[in-house]
Order: structure tokens, then C-alpha cells, then sequence
């Protein structure tokens, strides 16, 4: 038995793939502490992983919908979680760490440390000699040029203060470790076969949840579902919830909306019958009885969807969920509108089209095939194991 210590930002999107990965690891013996802040206490106890809390700087305002550029935020919480951590990892004693690459302190953790690690990453691996990653990233650069530069400049003095080489925002992302597990199939990977040995395309890391409470699955019965939802973080969209209504009210199908907690339902307006609203639903068994998945392209979300075998209609709404749906329009495993130009009408046809046309449950299907081939959060475990027996 050894320990390992996770490491991650306190967004669903970027926890959800690992804690089956911590459950099998646990399961298999290991001893595994998480570090996260406290609204991740429960879901890191129910996989069987100590908790260890941290205070977070961006938490309540990306729960708020008020924190702006979220990369810009990063190396001030690196620097404000890295203190409350750095002392308390050393005293544990891990034999390896595991963190998400937007967490820059997992990596300082590790380096600091001299602790062997691996970069787990819910969304695709980023590699900036792929075009369609360097195109993006300049984009992103020239969206936000002062918040970047700025961000950039604070990342290499913390790395600076702590006797580090520097990084800048690209290097963060894009940083390798001897092993690298990717939570998408090689065939979702743009310029999938240029990636080394050191990346492991596990796939999705899904693993029954156990949150269905009381859902009211009844209300999907009798008609082919749409579940609509723009995730965790950037859904903040109410007048995208009420061109759902229009678009979708009244009609045979049976939706299921899943608005996130910055919307409050009340201010939307009448509710069409065939609508069940909810800031929050539980996804995977949601998706187990979906025809056509309307989402904002969130790695998760995409994968979620494809596990279960179901076609997407993907709006992208930040990060690198325009690249998300670039790749599944390229593969045809759904159709992608522009978030700033969607109307009623092309959501009615696109939606329309992804149910009708055999040819997107086709894609999907043969991708779910690479999925279930991937090995999910078992392959990742058992790599896990691997590694820290080589490193031992
Ligand atoms: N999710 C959920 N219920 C909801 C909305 C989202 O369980 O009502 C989960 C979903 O299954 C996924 C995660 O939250 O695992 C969202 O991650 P994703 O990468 O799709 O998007 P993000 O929220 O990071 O933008």
C-alpha cells in the first residue's frame, strides 16, 4: 500500500472524472488524501479518500457567476492555496501526487517535494504544435490580452519565489509529467496518434454516482428526451433557458433543463408542462434515458454523452469548449451553434436534425466503442499502480 495525494480546483468539471479513480485506487489498497475545498468534502468521503480542506479565492465567485477570466485568477489562488498546503503535504509524506494541470500547486507540491507525478486532465490534452491548440490559444490571448499578459507575469514571479523555473499560462496547461492520464478517447484527441507514450488516452472516468435522490424520472416517460444543460460553471443564460421554452414547449418532447444554481427559476417566466426544471439533476442517469443532448461542450458532459451513446447539440460558452465543438462537428457526432448568433429556429433544426439523421447516432455509437475500449477510471488506476511500482 502506498499514498497519494490528489490535487485539484474546486469545479465539478475538473473533479467528477477522478473520484472513480480514486475509488478503484482506494479499493485496491491505496491510501489517498484529497485536497479540495468543503463543498467537495462529501463527494471525496463517499470515494473513500481522506478530505483535506483548502480555502479558495475564485470558489464563491465562479458560484456567483461573477469571476471573469478564470485563468487570470489562477496564479493568485496558486499562490494562496500553495501556502495553506505546501507544510501540511510535507508532514504527510505522500509517495506520489496526482493533480489536474490547472492546479498549478499540485505541480509545485511535487516539485518541491521531489515527489513523482502525473497530470490527470478531465478535457483533452493540450499540446500547443497541434494548429487547432496554437490557433486557440492565440485567440484566447487576443481576447484577453492585459489579463493574460498580467496572469503570465504573476505565474514566473511565483514560481521565482519559490526557487522554480517559470511557466506562463500556456506552459501550465500544457505541462507533461512522466505520465499523463487524459479523460477523452485517442479518437476524440485532435492529433491523438502525436502524443508520446508518457499520455494515457483512458477516457471517461463514469462511475455510478449515487445522486438520484427522489428525481422524478416518471416525467420522461411517453415521449423521446432532450436534456438541456450549459454545466457547472458559465450558465448564467437566462434568456437561452427561455429561447428553450419557445423553441421546445408544447411539443412531443419530453425536457429536462438543468439551469445550474446562478439562475433562479422563478425569474423565467411560465414553465411549458413538457418541462421539468431544476438547477441541478443527476446527469449520468439523466442521460441514460436521453435522445439528444443540448450542452455547453464541457469535456464531461461530451464524454458523459457519448458513453451513453447519445448525439449532441454543443453551444460553447467558455475555455476550451469552442474547440470541444469544433471536434465533435469534425467527427459528425453533432451539430455546434454559435452562442452569440442561436435563434429559436436553428435550436428547432438542429436538434431536429441530431434526432433524425441516423448518421450522428452512428458516430456515436463507434465512438462509444473507443470509450468502452479506453478502459476508463480502471485503466487510470491500474496506471497509477504502475507508476508508482516503477518509481519505487
Ligand atoms: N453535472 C451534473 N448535473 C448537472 C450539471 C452538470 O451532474 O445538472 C455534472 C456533469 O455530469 C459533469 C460536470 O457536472 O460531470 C460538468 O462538467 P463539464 O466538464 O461538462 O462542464 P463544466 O461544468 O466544467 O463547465
Amino acid at each position: 500500500m502506498a499514498k497519494g495525494a490528489f490535487f485539484n480546483v474546486p469545479f465539478h468539471g475538473h473533479v467528477n472524472a477522478t473520484l472513480p479513480v480514486v475509488r478503484e485506487l482506494v479499493d485496491l489498497g491505496e491510501e489517498v488524501t484529497y485536497y479540495l475545498t468543503d463543498a467537495f468534502r462529501p463527494q471525496v468521503e463517499r470515494a473513500g479518500a481522506r478530505f483535506h480542506r483548502y480555502e479558495s479565492t475564485v470558489e464563491e465567485g465562479l458560484k456567483a457567476g461573477t469571476v471573469g477570466f478564470l485563468p487570470a485568477r489562477m496564479p493568485g489562488e496558486s499562490r494562496h492555496v500553495l501556502a495553506q498546503l505546501l507544510e501540511v503535504v510535507r508532514a504527510d509524506r505522500p509517495d506520489y501526487v496526482v493533480y489536474d494541470p490547472m492546479c498549478l500547486w499540485g505541480r509545485m507540491i511535487a516539485q518541491l517535494l521531489r515527489l513523482p507525478a502525473i497530470t490527470f486532465r478531465p478535457t483533452m490534452a493540450i499540446d500547443p504544435g497541434v494548429g487547432q491548440f496554437a490557433a486557440f490559444m492565440r485567440s484566447r490571448a487576443a481576447a484577453f490580452p492585459s489579463l493574460f499578459e498580467q496572469a503570465n507575469k504573476e505565474l514566473a514571479a511565483l514560481m521565482g519565489e519559490y526557487g522554480l523555473p517559470p511557466t506562463d499560462f500556456r506552459g501550465m496547461m500544457g505541462h507533461a509529467e512522466p505520465l499523463n492520464l487524459v479523460c477523452v478517447p485517442r479518437a476524440f484527441q485532435p492529433g491523438g496518434d502525436t502524443f508520446d507514450e508518457r499520455y494515457l488516452f483512458v477516457g471517461p472516468s463514469i462511475r455510478p454516482r449515487g445522486d438520484a435522490g427522489d428525481f422524478p424520472f416518471a416525467h420522461l416517460a411517453g415521449g423521446p428526451t432532450l436534456y438541456i444543460s450549459l454545466g457547472t460553471i458559465f450558465n448564467n443564460w437566462p434568456e437561452f433557458y427561455r429561447m428553450c421554452f419557445a423553441a421546445f414547449g408544447g411539443t412531443p418532447w419530453r425536457v429536462v433543463l438543468a439551469t445550474g444554481h446562478a439562475v433562479n427559476a422563478a425569474e423565467l417566466g411560465p414553465i411549458p408542462d413538457n418541462f421539468l426544471v431544476r438547477p441541478s439533476v443527476p446527469q449520468l442517469e439523466v442521460l441514460e434515458r436521453t435522445d439528444v443532448f443540448v450542452t455547453h461542450g464541457g469535456a464531461n458532459s461530451l464524454m458523459e454523452s457519448f458513453s451513453y451513446g447519445v448525439p449532441v447539440v454543443v453551444i460553447p460558452q467558455m475555455a476550451e469548449q469552442p474547440l470541444n465543438a469544433h471536434r465533435v462537428a469534425e467527427l459528425g457526432l453533432g451539430l455546434a451553434l454559435d452562442k452569440q448568433t442561436v435563434t429559436v429556429e436553428q435550436l428547432q433544426q438542429a436538434v431536429a436534425r441530431v434526432a433524425q439523421e441516423p448518421e450522428f447516432r452512428a458516430k456515436v455509437r463507434t465512438l462509444q466503442q473507443g470509450v468502452r475500449a479506453s478502459g476508463g477510471y480502471r485503466r487510470a488506476a491500474e496506471a497509477i499502480l504502475e507508476f508508482r511500482t516503477r518509481q519505487g
